[in-house]
């Protein structure tokens, strides 16, 4: 494969001070160091995670300025010299996590997010937002030559982020998953991986127009939380014995859902915490939790080989993914839309644009 003509500049969406705006200019190309790849960045998707970063809301520091983006499909243009696997031309995917030591007790043991000293795309190293981006070699999501790279680029956060939360569940095959936030982007993605996977998926959200898209994605149930009188009697009156799902999976971004939970999961059950609600904790009675052997536990996006597999039932054809395209240019207009809530499905921008 012939060399690509790698530009001086490029067009990036930079936020220059914490809590924004990001302002579109002009900047550098980046060269690869010696374990990293340049990527030519076609499709990022939109995460909410992006709107923290610009804002500066989480209790954890940015670099600055900074380049925003974790959801990048695109080209390798360049490699460094210790890249063997990868080569010139191959399509790739940048994800949240760019890179981690692969040496710690963590990365060992395949749990590279929790990696002490990951590298986060979009977060304390530059992302997506931007035609030309870097990451880790050893941590770029492969993507096949046929994949159509607007179509995948949600994928490779809010996929991943879902389909790892499932495995994490343990619910098995012809069992019930309840999702919490089911109407929202997560949420849609979620439906199709549970289904992929076998389950019975119980939908819980607010609105006929959440509703609708719950139960044509092939929901068994729906819920809604803004009319039903005693949720937590309907969610489990929607499993045949009435004993509840099997796992419970919290998309959601307001706090009671997670207090919820405990009450309506299964004995044996398991609940999983994937949305990130601002200062909010959990509560679950002690008593239930111990004479239900109930389980409560944490997930966080995946490591390289949940990646593959979410990619897998994507290429499939097992995961839609309900997206809307803008230019790069218009990224400060999606945030404003994110900020109001009015977002249904997932924001995708492409670069040359
Ligand atoms: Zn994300
Ligand atoms: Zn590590």
């Amino acid at each position: 494969m012939a060399a690509f003509e790698i530009p001086e500049e490029q067009w990036a969406q930079v936020v220059e001070k914490s809590g924004g705006p990001a302002v579109y200019k002009k900047i550098p190309v980046q060269k690869p160091g010696p374990d990293e790849v340049l990527i030519n960045v076609k499709y990022s998707g939109v995460c909410h995670t992006d709107l923290h970063a610009m804002m500066g809301d989480w209790p954890l520091d940015t670099k600055m300025p900074l380049v925003g983006g974790h959801e990048g499909a695109g080209v390798v243009v360049a490699r460094g010299s210790l890249v063997q696997d990868i080569e010139l031309g191959d399509h790739a995917g940048i994800k949240w996590l760019n890179g981690s030591c692969l040496a710690c007790c963590f990365c060992m043991q395949a749990d590279e997010p929790l990696c002490p000293h990951a590298l986060l795309s979009g977060y304390t190293v530059d992302g997506s937002f931007q035609q030309y981006a870097i990451a880790k070699a050893a941590h770029v999501a492969r993507l096949p030559k046929d994949c159509d790279l607007e179509e995948v680029a949600p994928v490779l956060c809010a996929g991943i982020t879902v389909y790892k939360g499932l495995k994490e569940s343990g619910a098995r095959p012809g069992q019930y998953v309840a999702i919490v936030g089911a109407g929202g982007g997560l949420g849609s993605m979620a439906i199709q991986y549970a289904k992929a996977m076998g389950l019975h998926v119980i939908g819980i959200d607010g609105g006929d127009e959440k509703r609708e898209s719950c139960q044509k994605l092939g929901a068994a149930a729906f819920v809604d939380f803004m009319s039903s009188k005693d949720l937590v009697q309907d969610v489990k009156d929607a499993t045949p014995d009435g004993l509840g799902p099997h796992a419970v999976i919290l998309l959601a971004v307001s706090e009671k859902p997670f207090q919820q939970a405990t009450e309506y999961v299964r004995s044996r059950g398991t609940v999983i915490c994937i949305g990130l609600p601002a200062h909010a904790f959990l509560k679950a009675p002690v008593f239930d939790t111990v004479i239900r052997m109930i389980t409560i536990k944490g997930s966080y996006v995946g490591n390289r080989q949940d990646t593959q597999e979410a990619l897998d039932f994507y290429q499939r054809g097992l995961v839609k993914v309900p997206f809307k395209t803008v230019g790069l240019s218009e990224l400060q207009d999606v945030y404003s839309l994110m900020r109001e809530g009015k977002i249904v499905g997932r924001y995708v921008v492409d670069t040359s644009r």
